[in-house]
């Protein structure tokens, strides 16, 4: 390619107008392996031309659309980096609530099973298990491409998880049972237009849509749960903006007791959960 950046100063130049000049920064730190400090301070540093390449190459795709989090394949959760894969959908900050929500109702030396229905990255199944780490976690998915990235994030930050392949609750064994059952399932309405806009466009869709209301899968988790769920067990779900009173409606009707909603950090009611009698 013709007019490689031959310094990092030239790469942010050659950024400019095309991607945020913070996530050109980001990337010219993950291919230098210098700090942010570095980059800012000395413009003048040269770029080898595989360097030169790469950061044209992450430029390009990024300004394509492609997620900052696929093309250097990992995302933050809860404190800690996940690998990512289009595989898999990117961790998103809210969904850290489901971890804070069952750590105030679970005491942290307690012996006690925990399922992630969809687990993709592992994001939650991993940080339960390194939060909660006398709790016995189990971790589902029907994909098995997310399957082997959730493997490799346990491995990676040591969390002892047993992974099934499982469309929700079809390969476990009837009458196991969990004290917690967790689930980011998919819950955008099919046809939603956020589905064709940023980073959304490249996650997978079997990760994103459910049916007309996006509820398809909620409801199909919220059926099948008590038989999993121990007496006084809990079941937490991550739902879209505007769920929350048809998936409280779900629980009570499928008999849960103590159904509420929880808010995220940008004040939208974000996951509801219930306890089993
Ligand atoms: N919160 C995601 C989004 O709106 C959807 C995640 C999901 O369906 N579980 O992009």
């Amino acid at each position: 390619m013709a007019d490689l950046p031959a310094t990092v100063g030239a790469a942010l130049a050659a950024a400019r107008g095309r991607i945020p000049a913070s996530e050109a920064r980001l990337f010219l730190r993950e291919i230098l392996g210098v700090t942010a400090a570095r980059i800012a301070a000395y413009p003048e540093d040269a770029l080898t031309p595989e360097q030169a390449e790469r950061f044209a190459d992450l430029l390009a795709c990024r300004a394509a659309g492609e997620p900052v989090a696929y093309l250097l394949g990992v995302r933050e959760f809860y404190g800690r980096d996940f690998q990512v894969s289009p595989a898999v959908l990117i961790p998103r900050p809210e969904t850290e609530l489901i971890v804070d929500l069952v750590r105030e109702r679970v005491p942290a030396g307690a012996a006690l099973a925990i399922l992630d229905l969809g687990t993709g990255s592992g994001a939650l199944a991993v940080t339960l298990a390194l939060e909660l780490p006398s709790a016995t976690v189990t971790a589902v998915d029907f994909s098995s491409a997310a399957l082997a990235v959730a493997r490799a994030n346990a491995e990676a930050l040591g969390a002892r998880v047993r992974f099934v392949e499982s469309d929700w609750f079809a390969a476990l064994a009837v009458g196991e049972r969990f004290e917690v059952i967790v689930s980011n399932p998919p819950y955008v309405a099919d046809g939603d237009p956020h589905l064709a806009e940023g980073d959304v466009r490249f996650e997978p869709a079997s990760a994103l849509a459910s049916g007309p209301a996006g509820l398809d899968d909620i409801v199909r988790i919220v059926a099948a749960a008590p038989a999993f769920l121990t007496p006084g067990g809990w079941l937490l779900l991550e739902h879209g903006y505007d769920q929350a009173a048809a998936v409280r409606e779900l629980l009570l009707a499928g008999g849960f007791a103590e159904v509420a909603s929880a808010r995220d950090l940008a004040g939208i009611e974000r996951i509801t959960l219930g306890r089993r009698p």
